[in-house]
């Protein structure tokens, strides 16, 4: 039996053909089988999952196949699964490992009022983790929807109570809960609502440690005044 690429299924002998020697020989050897060079390129080009690492600028992917990780021979810390949702939509679930605790997930929508509020909270919370050394992971998903990619982030699970402080008080600053960020997506708004970040008041009320309020306060206040 002549060996294939477990992907596009071309045997050893049409993919030299097709891509050359070099597609063959830069191949992997994974323990399903055999992966050409141009389908591993594939793979990490659009990944179900871009990982971040604290504040680092450069992720990791996590394609069907190989990994950022994998390459570096570390275990990926992260898993996936395609969850259907009729037999053209869906999105990848991500799945973790058992250091890690989830304690935000939502889906970025271009385009809508959320975006904005989403990235100051995003930005709000990165930064209090990093003040306070909680170690964290975001997770960027795609969908069948170009529009829409889920982030989820991921901390530590000794820091689950400070990280979960963290993200709530977040939320109430960014007024999370307002109805302006989850309704106009079905049936797009034809002007653009207006909203408020920056909520004191609300963070105030929040039940949370009063060094957790005093430093979301803080951090957004210089991030929404950018
Ligand atoms: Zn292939």
């Amino acid at each position: 039996m002549t060996e294939k690429c477990i992907s596009c299924e071309l045997s050893l002998e049409d993919i030299i053909k097709e891509y050359g020697q070099n597609a063959a020989e830069d191949g992997y050897r994974l323990e399903k089988g055999f992966l050409c060079e141009p389908c591993a390129e594939y793979d990490l080009t659009e990944p179900p999952l871009t990982v971040y690492h604290n504040s680092e600028d450069i992720p990791k992917r996590i394609g069907h196949y190989i990994s950022d990780y994998w390459l570096e021979g570390e275990e990926a810390p992260f898993s996936f699964e395609w969850v259907p949702t009729d037999a053209w939509r869906g999105h990848y679930e991500t799945k973790h490992n058992d250091g890690l605790v989830s304690i935000f997930d939502d889906s970025i929508l271009s385009y809508h009022e959320s975006e904005q509020m989403l990235k100051a909270l995003h930005d709000i919370a990165l930064k209090a983790f990093d003040l306070t050394n909680v170690d964290y992971y975001r997770v960027f998903s795609r969908t069948s929807n170009v529009f829409c990619t889920n982030m989820d982030i991921y901390i530590e699970k000794a820091k689950e109570k400070l990280g979960n402080e963290i993200i709530e008080t977040a939320k109430k600053y960014v007024n999370y809960d307002n109805p302006t960020f989850s309704t106009g997506i079905l049936f797009p708004r034809s002007e653009p609502a207006p909203f408020e970040l920056g909520n004191t008041r609300a963070v105030k009320e929040t039940e949370a440690s009063q060094e957790v309020k005093q430093l979301v306060l803080e951090i957004g206040k210089e991030i929404i005044s950018q």
